[in-house]
Formats: C-alpha cells, structure tokens, sequence
C-alpha cells in the first residue's frame, strides 16, 4: 500500500509539474510573440518617419542598423529595398500575406516556420501613404528551438522535480500509512485516525465482538465436550477421516498406555496395533459400525466404532471402549456355576439312586436296609442343604427380592447361631467360646444369622477335636468387627484367595468326610457385600483361621 500511495503521489506531482512546464513554456510563447510584433510596428513607424524626411530613400535604409530585416515593396509587390538579400534575386512579395494584407487593411501581421533552421520569422508590414508597403521582419527560435536552448535547465528542473516529488511522495506516503498501521486492531474503536476510516473501524469492532462471542460459545462446548469426555469410564476416541486422532479421553489414553497430548495428531494405529481395532474400523467403514473384543492384560474391552457422518460426506469415526471384564467373568463364574451344580447334584444322586435301586430289587440283606437307608438320608439332606444354598444364592444375586433393612443385634444373633451349633461343638470335641460387646448393624436378620451359621459350622467342621473356636463381637473406629476364630487345619495361601469361589473346597478327597457344598463362604461374602460389609480370611496351615466381616456402624 505504501509503495502504491507513493507511486500514485509520485506520479501525479511529475505529470503536474510537467503539464505546468508544459503551458507555462506555451504562454511565454505567445507572450513573446506578441512583444515582437510590438517592437516591430514601433519600428516600422519610426522608419516610416525616416522615410518621410529622407532625401535618398536607399541610403537612410542601408544607413540603419541591421537588427530588423527591412523590405520596402512598391504597389506592385517589386521589392525596391532589403537590407539582407539582392533585391533582383527575390521574386515578387504581393502575394506574401503580411503584404497582401497591409494593402487590404494598412496593417498587415505574419509568421512563417522555418522547419529547416528551427527558425520562425515575424512579419510587420505597413501601408506607406503613396501606395507602397514597408516590411519590418525579425526572426526568433521557435518553441522546439527555445526548448533546445532550454534543455539542460529543463534537465536541471526536471531531476529537481523529480527528486522532490519522490521525497514529498514518500514522505506523504510514510504519513498515510502509519496511522493505518499503528492502528490497534484489538480495540478499533479507541484508534484516533482518519475520519474515512470510522466506518471501517466500526465493522471491524462488530467483527472482533462477533468473532469474540464465537470463540468463547466454542470454547464453552469444547469444555462441555472434554468434561463429558473426561469423565466417562469408556474409553473415547474420535477420529479424522484419515484415522488420525482429534480427541482421546483419559480413560482411552489409561487403556493403551499412552498420554492423551502425545497422540493426539497421530494415526490410530500409533496407539494400538491389536487386530481388534483394526477390525472394528474395518467393519464401521463398511457397514457403518463395527465391533470387536480386546484383551489387555487382565482385562477385557469391548471396541464400538462408529461412523459420523457429516451433512453428506463422512466426518470421521468415533471410537468407544467399554471394559466389560466383570461381564466377561460373570459369564465365566455363570458358565462354571452351571456345570459344577450339575455335577454336584448328580453325585449324591447317583448315591440316592443306587442304594434305592438294591433295596427296590430285594438285593440288599434285611440288615443293611436300614444302613442303605441312612445312606439315603444323608444324600438327600446333602442334596437338600445344596439346593437350599443354590436358592441363597440366587435369592443373593437378585438383590430385588431383598428385605428391607432394619437395626438387628448381632450380639443376640452369634449368641443364638452358637446356641443351636453347641451339640454340633460338643460332637465334634471342640469348646465354643462367644465373646460378643452389645452391639447392632443395619442389615437383615436372616442374612446375619446365615453369615454367623457358615462360619461358626466351618470353624467347628474343620477343626481339631479339643480345639477350640472364638466369636467376638467389637467396634473399632466406625466399624463393627464380627471375628470368628478356630485353631483347626487352617488354609494354605495359594487356597486361601480362592476359597470364596462358588464350589471350590480345599481338598475334595479329604472333604468328603466332611460334609459341604463348597457355596458356604461364597454365601458369606456375597451376603457381607448385601449388607455393606468387608471381609478378610487370614489362615495358617495346622494353626487356624480367623475370618473377620467388618459392618459399617449405625450413626
Ligand atoms: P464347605 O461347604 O465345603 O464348607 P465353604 O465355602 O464354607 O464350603 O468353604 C470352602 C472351603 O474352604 C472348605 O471346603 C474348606 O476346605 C475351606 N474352609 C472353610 N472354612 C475353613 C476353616 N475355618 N478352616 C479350614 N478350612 C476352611
């Protein structure tokens, strides 16, 4: 903009100072002209005057000085004198135009252009009284010559013109421009410039406020959109129709060990090569959405993605990875579940049908009838109790068929649970002691009693005759800790962890003997995770176990 303001500035000032040159050269000109015609009529008269009085008319002409060429032509147009040629070289002047016209008028003006000489030549002629015509010539450079004779002034002004003009243009242009550029475009109305410039100010304000509300209304939803994302247990990723990444939340980033500002930008397949999200996106491009299963570690995610597209053409992908490890193991334990009932049902079946069948045949003898039928008993109540906590369990699982809780004494409960396992104590040569402070938890009784029943039964069943088991009841910083406590075998560490598994019993040849559905501690931790309640098993081989359930206490 500078460099054309000073061109255009620059420009504009040569041509007028060559334009002014021009015409003022032009002026003087004409002016000049008419100076000469002037001193030439004053001339002429002042020869006619001579001419009057002069005795010989030649010798007064040849006698004046010889500035002015002088012609004196008869009526006839002869040239009878001139002072600068032979007059019987020069042909007749009545046709010469001064001439012609002196005669019409008295007074007669001429000039003619020497294109040879860059010479013009002034013509004054005057009607002498007897007819004859006296011309009085002088002859001047033309324009073209004048400006010859001019041009290294000419030259002179011109380089001073223009060294000016660039000067003045640059120094306008310097001017011009600055206020434009200092002008502070973060605040275009507060700029003092150019009144012209108000309308151009004052869009730019309505701009930058448009441009401002715009940025802050994207700004918020980006926060909206990061907090949302931020916040979602599922990973996010969303990505560019080139696979590159736009956004990945914390929970994606979390997954695949990556941090969120380090990948966004990068091809997806920077962030996991699995064949799972390759496969995902394979399908989404194809069908619109895709899905597929990834392993990580010990977990196990669900890659959702989906295409977005645009008013019509396709915007991007969007990625989401759920972690379904808790289904996945759900569908495990449901899957182990269902064969372990299976087989546990069958086994004591099996027993229940053998015997029935030798007793249905007359085989068995009349004394061990009533042995095959105690064999049957038992099975059958080892049948009853494995579907009583089958039932528990599912009652457990679906925990909207639970009671409301109410405040129940647990110091009542142990007491009563102890109460009726005393002969079981007894039987087995094991002394119960029950240490118990009063104290009540939010809960259901049936539930409590189910959770004392199973321990206590355990700690006598697999104890030591003359061992011994201890039930206290405490609270401790908020909490109310219901310990029971047995010096029997003990668990090894590496069962220790899996004892609370559905069906799992420690060493089954040995467990035979003693009866058990292997569904006892599963019950007791699901039940204490019913009631909000935490529970710890420590062990020791040949020592004991204590098993400890640690209720919330009321308020
Ligand atoms: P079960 O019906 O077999 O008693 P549980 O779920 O109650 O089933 O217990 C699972 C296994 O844990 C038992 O089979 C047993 O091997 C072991 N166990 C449970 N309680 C004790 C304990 N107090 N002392 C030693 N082993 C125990």
């Amino acid at each position: 903009m500078r460099k054309r303001i000073f061109w255009n500035i620059f420009l504009s000032s040569l041509i007028a100072a060559l334009l002014l040159g021009g015409v003022v050269l032009l002026a003087q000109y004409s002016i000049f002209e008419n100076l000469v015609f002037s001193e030439l009529a004053s001339e002429s008269r002042y020869v006619q005057s001579g001419l009057d009085s002069a005795v010989d008319e030649n010798t007064y002409l040849s006698s004046l000085p010889s500035t002015s060429r002088l012609t004196l032509i008869d009526a006839d147009g002869t040239v009878l004198f001139d002072n600068s040629s032979d007059t019987t070289k020069l042909d007749n002047h009545s046709d010469r135009p001064e001439v012609a016209e002196a005669k019409s008028i008295g007074i007669g003006t001429s000039s003619r252009f020497s294109e040879t000489q860059l010479i013009k030549n002034f013509y004054y002629a005057r009607l002498l009284p007897d007819g004859r015509v006296l011309r009085v010539a002088s002859s001047q450079k033309s324009v073209l010559g004048m400006i010859g004779t001019l041009l290294p002034t000419m030259l002179a002004v011109f380089f001073a013109i223009i060294v000016i003009s660039a000067l003045f243009a640059r120094f306008a242009a310097k001017t011009i421009v600055q206020p434009i550029n200092a002008l502070d475009l973060e605040n275009p109305l507060g700029n003092v410039a150019y009144d012209e410039l108000a309308p151009l100010l004052t869009s730019m304000e309505r701009q930058r406020r448009e441009i401002i509300d715009r940025m802050a209304a994207l700004s918020e939803k980006q926060r909206e959109f990061t907090a949302v994302t931020e916040n979602m247990r599922e990973g996010f990723i969303l990505l560019d129709t080139s696979d590159r990444m736009l956004a990945i939340n914390g929970s994606a980033a979390q997954i695949f060990g990556a941090e969120p500002s380090q990948v966004v930008g990068a091809h997806v397949l920077m962030l996991n090569r699995s064949v799972a999200l390759q496969q995902a996106l394979e399908q989404s491009r194809t069908a619109g959405s895709g899905q597929a299963t990834l392993v990580r570690g010990a977990s196990t995610y669900q890659v959702l993605a989906s295409q977005v597209t645009g008013s019509q053409t396709q915007a991007g992908t969007v990625i989401l990875i759920l972690d379904i490890s808790d289904r996945v193991a759900a569908e495990q334990m449901r899957r182990e579940f269902s064969a372990n009932v299976s087989h546990e049902l069958k086994t004591p079946l099996t027993s229940i049908l053998g015997y029935a069948e030798i007793m249905r045949d007359g085989v068995a003898k009349a004394e061990d009838t009533k042995r095959f039928a105690g064999k049957i008993y038992t099975e059958a109540s080892q049948l009853m109790s494995l579907i009583e906590d089958i039932i528990r369990l599912s009652q457990l699982d679906e925990k909207t068929s639970l009671p409301e809780f109410t405040t129940v004494n647990l110091k009542e409960i142990c007491e009563d649970v102890c109460q009726r396992l005393q002969p079981q104590a007894d039987k087995a040569g094991v002394s119960l002691n029950v240490n118990c402070a009063n104290l009540s938890v939010r809960g259901i009784p049936k539930i409590l009693e189910e959770i004392v029943l199973n321990l206590v039964d355990n700690a006598i069943k697999y104890n030591t005759s003359n061992g011994s088991v201890g039930v206290t009841l405490k609270s401790s910083d908020n909490r109310v800790d219901l310990s029971v406590s047995d010096t029997g075998i003990g668990i090894s560490d590496e069962h220790v962890s899996r004892v609370f598994e559905r069906f799992y019993r420690v060493d089954r040849s040995r467990n035979k003997q003693i009866s058990g559905t292997g569904l006892g501690l599963s019950i007791v931790k699901h039940s204490a995770e019913t009631l909000g309640a935490t529970v710890q098993l420590q062990s020791k081989i040949g020592i004991g176990t204590t098993v400890t359930i640690s209720f919330p206490a009321i308020d």
